[in-house]
């Protein structure tokens, strides 16, 4: 007999800790559960149709059910399931990957790492990072300058790298030698009637300070994400990166452009960094890499960073890193596949193409009573709420907006991303035109709902 208790909503209840959810308020409201995908579109157990708005977690490029990935992956999960690539072994599916990698990076990289999640890939980032100053005879030098609004993921390093308060408080995050600089949000930070320029060089003379004040020599690495994406969309001002980049290489800073979300079109060109002109000596990849149909990412290394490595390896005996699906053999071929697919179908030019129409009519909502700002590039975009315009100031409580607007467009089939008061949009890579002023007249229809609820509260 169906009950509560035995449907899908309620048996994940019982006994699923979810991630990023309240769990108290989890039990009491049950799980949405997805059944299945198609193209830009998911489908839920009672068949209502949604417009996955966020690409699953900013992730499936080429959309969902592509024929292609799923087939690369039974192909080789038929011929050779599983191989390892410890100990100079290694399997055709991630030799070739690493070389197209290389062809597509940006920067000049010379090698590939293999890991399974963002998470991983900053970890490993941070531990070569290390590993490669004490090769160099640096001990001291091991300090990493993140972001505050920086995501980098959650495991003990990567969640220290990451600076937003809900991933450190109560972790006992950050770990020692991660710090955090300001963050380039120029609506949020700059000063009255400060250009983006002037707010660029303020940014980047904060961190010649916090590195001179550090001591050059205790300072290893710089890490950002080209456009920052959870921490709430973040469009760096214009010079931003040309005078960060400037600073590193000043106090031989290393650079590590987390491209975990900006990579393979997202931003309308290949890479983040390709917009920006970063010239990294590391490069984080996943997500878009398998389009999150097999867990994948790869941290690529230029030639001097391979070089210090490789040297120690050597005097140890060994590499005392490395995970046992580094590579997995299915996830490179499907990796393969799904970069055919976006080069074949061109599918930077359609995040451009489409992103056109999305950043034009966000922003024709700036004049809308809730809208503090309207920012993005390409295909990734938000809109903040604020309780005033002029003030910028929040509303209170903070987030009640977003989530309301949120549980808006799922009703009307669009889900999005609350980050409290902003709503961020990062749709499959393979949305048309047509498709994407649907979703837009989608949230269009929730922001009105919104609006309507704000005033009947009083907040608006
Ligand atoms: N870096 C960035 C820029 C990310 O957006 C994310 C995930 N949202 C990560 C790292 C962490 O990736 P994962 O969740 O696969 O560990």
């Amino acid at each position: 007999m169906a009950s509560r208790a035995n449907s899908p909503e309620f048996r994940d209840v019982a006994v699923h800790l979810h991630p990023y959810t309240n769990a108290r308020k989890h039990e009491e409201k049950g799980a949405m559960v997805i059944e299945r995908g198609e193209g830009i579109y998911v489908y839920d157990t009672a068949g209502k149709q949604y417009i996955e708005g966020l690409a699953g977690l900013w992730s499936v490029a080429v959309g969902f059910g592509q024929p292609r990935l799923v087939k690369a992956a039974a192909d080789q999960l038929a011929k050779l399931p599983y191989y390892h690539s410890f100990a100079h072994k290694s399997h055709e599916p991630s030799i070739a990957l690493s070389e197209k990698l290389l062809q597509l990076a940006p920067g000049k990289m010379s090698k590939v790492f293999y890991t399974s999640s963002g998470s991983e890939a900053n970890d490993t980032a941070v531990k070569l990072v290390w590993y490669y100053n004490n090769a160099l005879g640096r001990p001291h030098k091991k300090k990493i300058i993140a972001r505050i609004k920086g995501y980098h993921g959650i495991t003990i390093a990567s969640g220290s790298l990451t600076g937003l308060p809900y991933n450190h408080r109560d972790f006992d995050l950050p770990i020692a030698n991660i710090m955090h600089t300001a963050c380039p949000h120029h609506y949020r930070y700059a000063w009255e009637g400060e250009s983006e320029e002037e707010f660029a060089s303020r940014l980047a003379g904060q961190l010649d300070e916090m590195i001179q004040r550090e001591g050059p020599d205790t300072v290893a690495a710089f890490i950002g994400e080209p456009v920052m994406g959870a921490g709430g969309v973040i469009v760096p001002p214009a010079t931003y990166w040309e005078k960060i980049q400037k600073v590193c290489r000043k106090h031989d800073v290393l650079i590590i452009a987390d491209e975990v979300i900006n990579g393979f079109g997202r931003t309308g060109k290949l890479f983040g960094s390709n917009l920006y002109g970063i010239e990294p000596d590391m490069v984080v990849m996943s997500k878009a890499l398998t389009s999150s149909y097999l867990p994948l990412s790869a941290l690529l290394m230029n030639q001097k960073v391979y070089d210090g490595i490789a040297d120690n390896t050597a005097k140890i005996g060994t590499f005392g890193h490395g995970f046992t699906a580094s590579g997995h053999p299915a996830a490179t071929a499907v990796a393969l596949e799904n970069i055919k697919i976006i080069e074949e179908q061109d599918l930077v030019a359609n995040a451009a193409k489409q992103g056109e129409i999305l950043q034009r009519r966000l922003r024709a909502l700036a004049d809308h009573p809730l809208v503090g700002e309207v920012r993005g590039v390409g295909m990734i975009a938000a809109v903040e709420f604020v309780a005033d315009k002029k003030t910028k100031a929040p509303f209170d409580p903070a987030g009640a907006v977003g989530q309301y607007c949120f549980d808006r467009c799922q009703e009307h089939g669009l889900i999005l991303r609350n980050l409290g008061d902003t709503v961020a949009f990062c749709p499959p890579l393979i949305i048309d035109e047509a498709q994407m002023n649907e979703l837009l007249d989608r949230f269009e229809t929730a922001l009105a709902e919104t609006l309507d609820w704000a005033n009947s509260k009083g907040m608006a």
